[in-house]
């Protein structure tokens, strides 16, 4: 059976929400993965209604604690797929500190960050993700932030796999879900999702046909990082500051250009593409599995750990069994 569900789908019309549903509806199926061993949390937003329209268990929970109750799903039921359904605001705002500490240990569950730089629910004002200067309701002048980058942020907590897509283009959109239900420990996807109604064309260049060539750049591991109308350009690593950065292939040579390894283990290499972001200068950014490496996840050594303890606890440890039965004695001078 599919995951389609009876309720009535509450997102504006042309919101990039659909296609995320639809394409999400239609891969777990493909993938084998069952209704039963699935559940979606979410936190508080227009995208946090996505429990609702999936055939599975799920939760709508709490702004920006989804990931704090999907690291206790995830540690108490290995026999279920997890999922957490996330916007910018939820996720990067007041859920921020949930966020980081879910992706450094490593937690056995894939978020879905729909990315609309807006607060879309609440009627338009500027996210942890609008773009300096951004006029909304709640900056009539212009918004002073300097905004998240969230793959920066995931990387920096040092993410075992993490990845950006577009909601628009459903084949990567499906191969990136794919890939992160496969990855074992956190995996964190940031969706590019159009808010027609409050942020309209929020990722226009990365979708337009006509600039798109321009726009994205394609990671695809072990090829060279090429894109550009023909692959006119290419990223090379600075031979003075290391930093990656785009350059014409005619002017360095494809021999220069940075192969992509997704599996490197210094994240900071997957960070620096992270960074090749240029908003305003045809928001280009890279498309695709920026990092995919093998970690241990907290939700085993959880499990590994109280299974440890439990197996000590029946044994004749006199110094455990002490100081369990010494709860009673304990005395306070
Ligand atoms: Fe989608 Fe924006 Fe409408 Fe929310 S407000 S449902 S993000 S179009």
């Amino acid at each position: 059976k599919d995951f389609t569900t009876d309720q009535e789908v509450r997102w504006c019309p042309g919101c990039g929400d659909y296609a995320v549903l639809s394409a999400f509806q239609g891969f777990m199926p493909e993938a084998g993965i069952k209704r039963e061993n699935t559940v979606i949390i979410s936190g508080i937003g227009c995208s946090s209604r996505f429990p609702y329209y999936v055939d599975s268990y799920g939760m709508h929970s709490i702004h920006g604690r989804a990931p704090a109750i999907a690291t206790g799903v995830a540690t108490s039921r290995p026999d279920l797929g997890v999922w957490v359904v996330t916007g910018d605001g939820d996720a990067l705002s007041i859920g921020g500190n949930h966020l980081i500490h879910a992706l450094r240990r490593n937690v056995n569950f894939t978020i879905l960050l729909f990315n609309n730089r807006i607060y879309g629910l609440t009627k338009g004002q500027y996210s942890p993700t609008s773009e300096i200067g951004k006029i909304t309701k709640s900056t009539p002048y212009g918004s002073l932030d300097n905004p998240f980058n969230p793959l920066s942020l995931a990387l920096g907590a040092e993410a075992t796999f993490v990845a950006r897509t577009v909601d628009s283009d459903r084949k990567h959109l499906t191969a990136m879900l794919k890939a992160a239900a496969e990855h074992r420990g956190a995996s964190f996807i940031e969706i590019y999702q159009n808010c027609p109604i409050f942020n309209d064309d929020a990722f226009a260049a990365v979708k337009e046909k006509d600039t798109k060539a321009e726009a994205i750049i394609p990671l695809v591991d072990g090829e060279p990082i090429l894109f550009g109308i023909d692959n006119r350009l290419g990223v090379i690593r600075d031979q003075q500051t290391g930093e990656l950065k785009v350059a014409e292939v005619a002017e360095v040579g494809l021999e220069n250009i940075v192969v992509h390894d997704e599996h490197h283990p210094d994240p900071a290499y997957a960070f620096g593409l992270s960074r090749l972001t240029t908003p305003g200068v045809l928001e280009r950014a890279p498309i695709g599995i920026f990092r995919s490496v093998d970690a241990p996840a907290y939700d085993d050594l959880a499990r590994e750990q109280v299974a440890a303890a439990a197996e000590k606890y029946d044994s004749d440890d006199d110094a455990l069994q002490q100081m369990i039965n010494g709860r009673d004695t304990w005395t306070v001078d």
